[in-house]
C-alpha cells in the first residue's frame, strides 16, 4: 500500500504535504507533486495536510492510473522536502474538473 497524489494537485501544488513526510518521498513536477510508491511508509500524515484533498490511499477504488503516474514520475522528477510559494492562481484551479489535460510531464525544480 502507498498514498498517491491525484488530479486536484495539478496547478494547485500547495506543497503543505512535503513538510510533514517523515521519509521525504515527494517529487516535484512542473505543476504537481507525486509520491514515490516504494518509499512511502503509509503513515497517512500527509493526507489531512493537503488543502486540495488530493492525497489518497491507494486502497480507494479507481486510483490505479494515478498510482502508475506517481510511480512513473517519482523515478525522474527531483525530490522536494520544503514548501515553496504555491502558484498565484492555485485557488482558481482548486476543484476544477478535467485537470488531467493540464498535467505537465516536465520536472519541477526540487529543493
Ligand atoms: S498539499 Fe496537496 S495540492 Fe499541495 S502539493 Fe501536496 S498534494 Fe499537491
Ligand atoms: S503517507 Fe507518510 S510516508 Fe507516505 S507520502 Fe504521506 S507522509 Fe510521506
Amino acid at each position: 500500500m502507498t498514498y498517491v497524489v491525484t488530479e486536484n494537485c495539478i496547478k494547485c501544488k500547495y506543497m503543505d504535504c512535503v513538510e510533514v513526510c517523515p521519509v521525504d518521498c515527494f517529487y516535484e513536477g512542473e505543476n504537481m507533486l507525486v509520491i514515490h510508491p516504494d518509499e512511502c511508509i503509509d503513515c497517512g500524515v500527509c493526507e489531512p495536510e493537503c488543502p486540495a484533498e488530493a492525497i489518497k490511499p491507494d486502497t480507494e477504488p479507481g486510483l490505479e492510473s494515478w498510482l502508475q503516474l506517481n510511480g512513473k514520475y517519482a523515478a525522474s522528477w527531483p525530490n522536494i522536502t520544503q514548501k515553496k510559494e504555491p502558484p498565484a492562481d492555485a485557488k482558481e484551479f482548486d476543484g476544477t474538473p478535467g485537470k488531467l489535460e493540464m498535467f505537465s510531464p516536465e520536472p519541477g525544480e526540487g529543493d
